[in-house]
């Protein structure tokens, strides 16, 4: 077991964001004392404030599926969760549903998700056109897939046959401020005790004898701990550089840069006119609604548009053509969207697997651990993932050996046990997903 006789502290998390932060929660609420130290002056100033912080059980992998199932559930109760104030409140979620838009073809293709949402016991309902049209009005249900540049002489071109219908979740939605969720997670974690060191950039782990030591800081400080967990968002192969870990991980990771368009919602995509989140994969976007009437516009990575795989301290923080791409998809699904001459909305960076699914795993260097490769869709994740890296830190400093017999994490709420190998950094990449941010 974790012993308590460290020099610096038990365990130190490279990371603030709200992955790093829950991490910090459940290993502070399990005794250990732990220290965050992060680049920013705040907790969740990276990835994490550019997330459009969407929650939804729509996964094609069953262990997937569960998670997000089980950690919606805690969104749901946040206050209860966290058992602690803060000073600037609470993230709040809305729960406002979320609707997969179907073209033909894809009910099949897609049958690898009802099934996880089946076993999981998530609700869910198939919908034709005219359901759709009920819920969401205003909605062009012609098909334009797959998505195309808008130079290309077939953008905008419907297919001869329309969308299929819809698939609409309730039980999904998203968190209203995701830089104040890893706030809120901070001040639960520091009150049983966890440290959070702001504008402090490691720059070396230390080791010995197979085993991590702690690290140092660009300050040249040394920090010691038996454990250090690798949280670093965008930064995440960076770390592991440093750590000197990746010759075994058969999925890596990289920074993909993404941007978010914020525009003015077209009247019925409004909150109070039951607007939900919405994935079209025929049209190559994700939506969400946002209060004050406007309405977030992420990208589902089409094949036309590549990858924009950058260097995590050296990348463009403008908006670009990535921005016009998007609002101009949605155009055709919304023809009543009016299209601003300003662009607004944010840019962010996905620490991106090979796969599309995070690494929860240890590594090679004992001691060291990653919770890495979040992949654009482990926000939502956020209040389970801090338990589940908590069972396999303590696992495997136990002396389980997680590689070959892997950790079982029991979710609290559904009951029912997920296989953490899933998650592990030697697995073949997984195949059941769609290859994009969906996963
Ligand atoms: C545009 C966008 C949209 C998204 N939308 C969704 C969504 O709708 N739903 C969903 O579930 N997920 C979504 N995500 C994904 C989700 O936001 C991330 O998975 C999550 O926020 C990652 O949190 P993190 O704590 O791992 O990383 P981060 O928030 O990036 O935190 C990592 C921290 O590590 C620090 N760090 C890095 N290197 C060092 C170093 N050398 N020394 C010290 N500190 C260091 C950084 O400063 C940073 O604060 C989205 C992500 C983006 C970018």
């Amino acid at each position: 077991m974790l012993k308590q006789n460290l020099i610096d502290c038990d365990v130190i998390i490279i990371g603030a964001g709200v992955i790093g932060a829950s991490v910090a929660l459940a290993l502070s609420r399990r005794g250990l004392k732990t220290l965050n130290v992060d680049t920013l002056p705040a907790a969740g100033y990276g990835s994490t404030s550019a997330s459009s912080a969407v929650v939804r059980p729509f996964y094609a992998a069953l262990e997937a599926c569960a998670l997000a199932h089980e950690s919606r559930h805690h969104w749901t109760c946040w206050p209860e969760f966290l058992d602690a104030t803060d000073e600037r409140g609470y993230a709040e979620y809305t729960e406002c549903g979320m609707m997969v838009l179907l073209a033909e073809g894809d009910e099949a293709r897609l049958g690898a998700n009802f099934e996880a949402m089946d076993e999981v016991g998530v609700a869910y309902s198939r919908l034709t056109p005219d359901q759709v049209l009920e819920r969401l009005p205003g909605l062009n249900m012609g098909s334009f897939g797959p998505p195309k540049l808008p130079d290309d002489p077939a953008f905008g071109i419907a297919n001869p046959r329309p969308l299929a219908g819809g698939l609409f979740i309730p039980q999904a939605g998203y968190v209203s401020d995701p830089q104040l969720a890893a706030h809120n997670l901070q001040r639960a974690a520091e009150a049983h005790g966890a440290e959070f060191r702001f504008n402090t950039r490691i720059d070396a782990i230390m080791r010995a004898n197979g085993r991590v030591t702690g690290l140092t800081t660009e300050a040249g400080q040394t920090l010691e701990a038996p454990v250090v967990v690798n949280v670093a968002g965008p930064h995440s192969s960076k770390i592991n550089a440093m750590a000197g870990i990746e010759d075994d991980m058969r999925t890596t990771t990289r920074p993909l840069r993404h941007e978010v368009a914020h525009v003015p919602a077209p009247g019925s995509f409004r909150l109070d006119r039951g607007a939900c989140v919405l994935a079209d994969g025929d049209a190559g976007v994700y939506l969400r609604p946002e209060v004050g009437g406007h309405m977030l516009i992420g990208t589902l990575d089409p094949e036309c548009d590549g990858q924009d795989i950058v260097d995590a301290d050296d990348y463009n923080p403008e908006l670009t053509e990535q921005w016009t791409r998007q609002v101009w998809r949605t155009a055709q699904r919304f023809p009543e969207l009016a299209i601003p001459n300003t662009a607004q909305g944010v840019v962010g960076l996905y620490d991106l697997s090979d796969d599309w699914m995070p690494i929860y795993d240890r590594s090679s260097l004992d001691g060291f651990y990653m919770a890495i490769g979040t992949s654009g869709n482990q926000f939502k994740n956020a209040p389970m993932i801090g338990p589940l890296m908590a069972a396999l830190i303590v696992a495997c400093e136990d002396g389980q050996d997680h590689d070959r017999e892997p950790v079982q994490f029991v979710l609290p709420h559904l009951g029912r046990a997920i296989d953490l190998g899933f998650f592990s950094r030697l697995r073949e990449a997984h195949s059941e997903g769609s290859g994009t941010v969906l996963a």
